[in-house]
């Protein structure tokens, strides 16, 4: 993205996942295979951007669900407490980002987090990162039963943030969710590296 086309938004967007957390589902992976019948590679199968998982972010599951199904594929021995922790237990803060948002709210920006997620993340993220609790509001898929890049889900960020077009900047780390934002006029960048955004946004004036 051009830092010259930038303009100020009237409201911010993030993505949650590769923007805000950095996570490492194989660390779930592994602690969940030594608790199973399965190996880490084919527990890893089952959790990361799979059909499974996109079953449960669309809502079409309840956690409960996804933990018998879980349970019947590998051979699972512990409880649904312990799997929600050690699923949850693979996320650290990315404190550029994070920092980036106190900025933008005591400017009295608001911003909102839009994200592929589930319950079961969505409950530990808030029970342990106090960032979580800093946005104006939250477009989770599963509360929505549809996934970005379906239009539909940036409908309803649109209605919910009161405005569209490029009144909202948007960072995610996928292409095809960019693409979709773009497709309706949000401003976006497409991110990778918090130092790289920050300096796209620097030379627009839109950081410190
Ligand atoms: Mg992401």
């Amino acid at each position: 993205m051009n830092a010259g086309h930038l303009s100020v938004p009237k409201v911010v967007v993030f993505d949650l996942g590769k923007v805000l957390l950095d996570f490492d589902f194989n660390k779930a992976a592994r602690t969940l295979a030594g608790d199973s019948d399965s190996s880490t590679e084919e527990v890893a199968g089952l959790i990361n951007q799979t059909p499974l998982l996109h079953r449960y972010e669309t809502g079409l599951m309840t956690t409960q669900e996804f933990f018998d199904e879980f349970r019947g594929l590998t051979g699972y021995r512990k409880s649904l407490p312990e799997f929600c922790r050690d699923l949850g237990d693979i996320f650290t803060e990315v404190g550029l980002m994070v920092g980036l948002n106190r900025f933008w709210r005591t400017q009295g920006l608001p911003t909102y987090i839009f994200s592929n997620t589930s319950e079961l993340a969505v409950d530990h993220i808030r029970a342990s990162f106090p960032f979580f609790s800093e946005f104006t509001g939250y477009i989770l898929s599963y509360e929505h039963r549809v996934m970005k890049p379906d239009p539909r889900l940036y409908e309803v960020v649109e209605r919910t943030v009161g405005t569209s077009g490029c009144q909202i900047l948007y960072f995610d780390d996928r292409a095809e969710n960019i693409e979709t934002a773009r497709d309706r006029g949000w401003q976006v960048i497409l991110h990778d590296r918090p130092e790289e955004s920050l300096r796209i946004l620097r030379q627009a004036g839109l950081a410190p």
